[in-house]
């Protein structure tokens, strides 16, 4: 085996890692026998130079080795995962996954938590009064069991080498790098034991991504890893200019949650949520075509089943299931500012990102990893692009506990609005489907 400076050399230079190596090299680091200035040194050869498939196939494999992986064999049912690259009001998972469960695919999902101007999944589900995040494999195995659905953070045995790699990527300037996102996203996802993956890659202001060409390459790769590994992934690219739904902040996020379980969510939202489902139930074999898919997801809210899942995994995880019906349980502050037009005309932008960034600062997202969160405030979004505003009329209602913090987000949301004379031509909320 070459030494450790030799495999530096010879990406640097442009040239490839073998498997053995790429194996050598993530074993090594996970055991702290490789560096972390040596890691460093090979993570910026890696961001300038890139990777091959092949190359990023045996990476994506190594990390995912580096740890236990979850054996899912005790659930006799297709397994499905979704993944968001993550944006503002971006609260899909949610509702999706009980839909999804209640047509017959089980979903374990692990989710993050919110840092910057998008939220978090985790955040949100924890501002259901006593619900639970954090399980080892056999405790997450028995809400899968019991509901068909598990909503939990990452494990802490699953893929050590991420949190290790993606720590040092954070302090040298290696993060925005397609294959380290893309390796990094698909070895926790691999490490599910999962028939299937549905990727949504988002772009827009609000997204990891800003450009669609930029959610088109990084949605490719992911694709390209799945299947090198054996899942059917396919990835969707959705536009993030604006937030998704009405809602921006944890327990508001869960409120529309379950309206969506319920049959009453917003159109993009719902249209989002349901273009996810149905390629779930195709990877999982329950449909046999897009139509059918859909019909079952539409069945399955109509009877309240979805809905039913959802309190059955709130239950699970230690929640207080009569938030399904009593939507007051959830926290929320008596505290409510509204941000009104200037001027009558069409809303033609609101700005992802800004509404991200003043919900933050609200006190519902982490400005730093060790901040803690508010569940209870939050921005309800009166009005989207597309529609005829008058002047006077309530944009956004921002709920909010420190009068400081409302002036500060006051600052970042206001610009966020732009009214025009004309409707602006906005594109289609799904842009693509990038898969088999
Ligand atoms: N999300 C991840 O899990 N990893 C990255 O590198 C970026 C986003």
């Amino acid at each position: 085996m070459p030494t450790a400076v030799e495999l530096i050399q010879r990406k640097r230079d442009g040239g490839r890692l073998s498997p053995e190596e790429i194996d050598w090299l993530i074993a090594g680091y996970t055991a702290g026998t490789v560096p972390d200035y040596q890691m460093s040194a090979l993570l910026m050869a890696i961001f300038l130079r890139g990777m091959e498939p092949d190359e990023l196939t045996a990476w994506t494999g190594a990390m995912l080795h580096s740890g236990q992986v979850l054996d899912l064999s005790s659930v006799p049912l297709p397994k499905v995962d979704k993944h968001s690259t993550g944006g503002v009001g971006d609260k899909v998972s949610i509702p999706l996954a009980p839909m999804v469960a209640a047509c017959g695919v089980a979903v374990p999902m692990m989710s993050g938590r919110g840092l910057g101007h998008t939220g978090g999944t985790l955040d949100k589900l924890e501002s259901i009064p006593g619900f639970r995040t954090g399980f080892d494999p056999d405790g997450f195995v028995g809400v899968l069991r019991r509901c068909g659905l598990v909503l939990a953070g990452q494990s802490e045995t699953l893929v050590p080498a991420d949190r290790k790699l993606y720590a040092l990527r954070d302090a040298t300037g290696t993060v925005e790098s397609i294959p380290l996102i893309a390796s990094s996203i698909m070895s926790k996802k691999l490490a599910e034991d999962l028939d299937g993956l549905v990727l949504d890659v988002k772009f827009g202001s609000g997204a990891f991504m800003t450009t669609v060409e930029d959610a088109r390459s990084l949605a490719t790769v992911m694709v390209g890893i799945g299947r090198a590994h054996g899942v059917r992934t396919v990835a969707y690219l959705t536009s993030m200019d604006t937030p998704l739904g009405r809602e921006v902040g944890n327990a508001n996020e869960i409120r529309e949650s379950i309206e969506v379980l319920k049959g009453d969510g917003p159109p993009d939202l719902v249209e989002v949520v349901f273009t996810l489902g149905s390629e779930m139930l195709l990877l999982g074999g329950v449909a046999p075509d897009r139509e059918t898919a859909r019909a079952r997801l539409e069945a399955a809210v109509r009877s309240g089943e979805a809905l039913e899942r959802f309190a059955c995994v709130v239950e699970a995880q230690g929640g207080d299931p009569r938030v399904v019906e009593d939507l007051d349980l959830l926290p929320t502050t008596d505290r409510r500012h509204e941000v009104v037009a200037d001027r009558s005309g069409f809303l033609v932008a609101c700005d992802a990102r800004l509404v991200g960034i003043a919900a933050m600062r609200l006190g519902a997202g982490r400005e730093r990893k060790e901040d803690t969160v508010d569940p209870g405030v939050g921005i309800t979004l009166l009005a989207k692009p597309g529609d005829r505003v008058e002047a006077g009329q309530p944009l956004a209602s921002l709920s909010y506990r420190h009068t400081a913090r409302l002036h500060e987000a006051l600052g970042i949301i206001e610009p966020a609005f732009v009214i025009g004379d004309q409707p602006a031509a906005t594109g289609p909320l799904v842009w693509d489907r990038i898969g088999p």
